[in-house]
C-alpha cells in the first residue's frame, strides 16, 4: 500500500500564518495605544531646582558627561536674626544632553540634597538629536509627572526638611 502523500510545506506554512494573523496581538500597538510604564520606570530625569546647591556631584559623578551646570555665587539674608549674610549659589545653567544620556541613575542617587528624581515619561523624541538636550526649565517642567513616593514602612522615620 503506498504511503498517505503529506500536506506539501507551502500550505502547511500558509496555514501556521492565518493562524498568527487571527489571534490577538500580544504587543501594545503603539502609538494608537500608549502602554503605562511601571512608576519607577526610567523615562526623563526631572530638575526640582530650589533644591539644587549647584554642587556639581550629579556632573562629576555622570559616566556620559552629559550634563552641564554654570552657576554663580550670589549673597542670602542670614538664617537667623543678627546672623552673618551668607553666600549661596544660584544655577544659570543646568542642561541634561538625552542625546548622550545612557539612564544609568547615578546622578539621581549621587544628588545630596534630593534636586533630581526619575520620571517614567518617555514621550520625548526628537527630529533634531540637538533637540535632546533639555534646558533647567524643561527639566523642570518634568517634575509635573514625578509620582509620589511609597509609603513609609511601618516603624520608618519621615527625613527631616
Ligand atoms: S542617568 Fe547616568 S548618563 Fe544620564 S545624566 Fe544621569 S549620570 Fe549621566
Ligand atoms: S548633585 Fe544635586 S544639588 Fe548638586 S548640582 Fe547636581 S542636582 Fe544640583
Amino acid at each position: 500500500m503506498p504511503p498517505t502523500p503529506k500536506i506539501p510545506g507551502l500550505i502547511k506554512g500558509l496555514g501556521v500564518t492565518l493562524k498568527t494573523m487571527l489571534r490577538p496581538a500580544v504587543t501594545t500597538q503603539y502609538p494608537h495605544v500608549k502602554e503605562a510604564p511601571p512608576t519607577r520606570a526610567r523615562g526623563v530625569i526631572a530638575l526640582k531646582a530650589e533644591n539644587c546647591t549647584v554642587c556639581m556631584l550629579c556632573g562629576r559623578s555622570c559616566p556620559d558627561w552629559c550634563i552641564y551646570i554654570e552657576g554663580h555665587k550670589e549673597k542670602a539674608p542670614p538664617r537667623r536674626p543678627g546672623g552673618k549674610p551668607r553666600t549661596v549659589n544660584a544655577i544659570d545653567r543646568f542642561d541634561i544632553d538625552y542625546a548622550l544620556c545612557m539612564y544609568c541613575g547615578i546622578c539621581v542617587e549621587v544628588c545630596p540634597f534630593d534636586a533630581l528624581f526619575w520620571s517614567p515619561e518617555f514621550e520625548y523624541s526628537e527630529v533634531k538629536i540637538a533637540d535632546l538636550l533639555h534646558d533647567q526649565h524643561r527639566l523642570g517642567e518634568w517634575m509635573e509627572t514625578v509620582p509620589e513616593p511609597p509609603p513609609l514602612e511601618t516603624g520608618a522615620q519621615a527625613k527631616k526638611k
